[in-house]
């Protein structure tokens, strides 16, 4: 599909009028400027979106704290069918949303419909999970108490996304809020405006009450200055990287603002020798080309046993030379563009520093020169060493180094020498060995011969500098609850 037919059948968004959602109504910045949007497969112009003040942030958060008493008033079957209608919505406009999705960050288009998939599944997660908001009692000391815990909203919450997931991202955090309670307001990311703005069009159509969802877009210091110096955000949820989740900890401190960090990560990825040869290698590569590597838990690091390495390397180096390259809108692409140039040349630079320092570039290795837009060829690197960027830094693009290993300790060692822990992959034929290598990786998530291992209904979330709190499952709506201990004399 080519660019200007994908933007004639947007319906959800007008790109020469584009606003903010604030109190139920569309809004452009209080002094009307604007940032623009570049469509990263053709470096063009796609639209220019409000670049909000802070005083635009604080409208969003007096409309969220003036809707809180009503919303959270309502039981949570009545928060459910919101969410639900919302969710339905969501399938229903699937096409556009990822239309918009590839437009604006580069996705290709059957990932885009996947990730609206996995949006609308914290919707469904969390509108059942609401009813399920238990309190405690506990047995007193004495005969004339009762001793009860229940759980309430937390209050107004803030939401400030990243772009790699526009719209999962929202819904990961928003849908559980929503059904705690809460309401809110969402700073998504700049490359990710289009389809939170998107995403507003249809909280409007599924007419939930004015001001539980605010969505204002711009620059992010003047928003989230207003959103940690505000008494009245009572929490902030922050899905982006480690650099800036250090700065928000730092923002919080003043006034001891309840804090979520999903930050990022450096995963390893280790396929034993005993391994499904074929499946390790699709999974390896599922897991580093997905949206071009630029998710948090993808495969930053692959550790191939020595007895296996010749084989695995030549089948991941044949499998990724199929890759299509070309704009995500296209048919039959599997690698989009990624998202602006810093990002392309970030990736660059690690695979420059590698060959500096000693690495091997065997497959790829470059800038797609010939498309205009941010392509990079898909690449494997080997001869890779821990003085290398690529080995600490993630790279956020589709740059795979193949390191070889010798035995179970010394590949358990390596790959938990990073600052980062969010997620791991183990690929092995030996039940045994699976459990114990899952036990021993410091990381949040693991996956067991499994290369997606992210679900509604389970807890994603990392340790050390991969952040802290979880999102998805029960754990997720913990984040927007406070808990209250009652004592009754009776
Ligand atoms: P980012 O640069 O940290 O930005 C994330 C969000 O923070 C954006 O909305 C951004 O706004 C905003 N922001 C930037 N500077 C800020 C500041 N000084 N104060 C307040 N907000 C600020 O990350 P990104 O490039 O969007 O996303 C990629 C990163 O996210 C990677 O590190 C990836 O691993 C991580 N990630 C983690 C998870 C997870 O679940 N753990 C999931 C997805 C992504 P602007 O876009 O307007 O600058």
């Amino acid at each position: 599909m080519k660019v200007e037919n994908a933007l004639k059948e947007l319906s959800l968004i007008n790109l020469d009028d584009l606003r903010c959602f604030i109190n139920g109504e569309w809004k452009k910045a209080e002094d009307c400027s604007t940032i623009e949007i570049i469509n990263p497969s053709n470096e063009e112009l796609l639209a220019k979106v409000p670049n909000a003040s802070r005083s635009d942030a604080n409208e969003a958060i007096e409309a969220a704290a003036n809707a809180f008493p009503k919303w959270s008033g309502l039981t949570a079957n009545e928060r459910g069918s919101f969410l639900l209608k919302l969710r339905d919505l969501l399938l229903k406009y699937e096409q556009e949303l990822a239309s918009i999705i590839s437009l604006e960050m580069g996705k290709v288009k059957g990932q885009a419909l996947g990730e609206v998939q996995q949006a609308s599944s914290f919707l469904t997660w969390y509108a059942e999970e609401g009813r399920r908001i238990y309190g405690e009692t506990i047995p007193a000391s004495s005969s004339n108490k009762r001793l009860f815990v229940i759980k309430q909203p937390i209050g107004v919450v803030a939401a400030i996304t990243p772009w790699n997931f526009p719209l999962s991202m929202l819904t990961r955090k928003l849908a559980p809020a929503l059904a705690a309670g809460c309401a809110t307001i969402l700073k998504p990311a700049e490359q990710g405006s289009l389809t939170a703005l998107a995403f507003a069009k249809l909280v409007e159509l599924a007419k939930f009450p004015q001001g539980v969802i605010n969505i204002v877009t711009g620059m992010p210091e003047s928003i989230s200055d207003e959103i940690f110096e505000n008494p009245i955000v009572k929490k902030v949820s922050f899905t982006g990287s480690t650099r800036v989740g250090r700065i928000l900890v730092k923002k919080s401190a003043q006034q001891l603002k309840k804090l979520s960090l999903e930050l990022g990560g450096h995963a390893p990825f280790i396929v034993f020798e005993d391994a499904d040869i074929q499946k390790a290698v699709e999974g390896a590569i599922e897991s580093k080309y997905r949206n071009v590597g630029q998710t948090c838990i993808c495969a930053n690091r692959i550790y191939v046993h020595e007895k296996v390495k010749q084989e695995f390397t030549e089948l991941f180096v044949s499998r990724i030379k199929q890759l299509s390259i070309g704009s995500g809108l296209d048919e039959g692409i599997e690698i989009g563009p990624l998202v602006n140039e810093s990002a392309l040349n970030k990736v660059s630079s690690h695979v420059k520093d590698s060959v500096e320092k000693g690495a091997t570039i065997i497959q790829g290795g470059e800038r797609c020169f010939k498309k205009k837009g941010y392509y990079f060829e898909p690449t494997v690197l080997t001869g890779v060493t821990n003085d290398m960027l690529i080995m600490s830094e993630e790279t956020f693009g589709p740059v795979a180094p193949i390191i070889h290993f010798n035995n179970i300790e010394d590949v358990i060692a390596e790959a938990n020498n990073t600052d980062y822990g969010l997620a791991a992959y183990v690929y092995t034929s030996n039940m045994e060995k699976a459990v114990r290598t899952a036990e021993a990786l410091q990381f949040g998530i693991i996956g067991l011969n499994d290369s997606s291992p992210a679900v509604a209904q389970a807890p994603f979330g990392g340790i050390k500098q991969s952040g802290f709190g979880r999102e998805g499952g029960h754990q997720g709506i913990a984040n927007f609850l406070e808990e209250k201990f009652i004592s009754l004399k009776v």
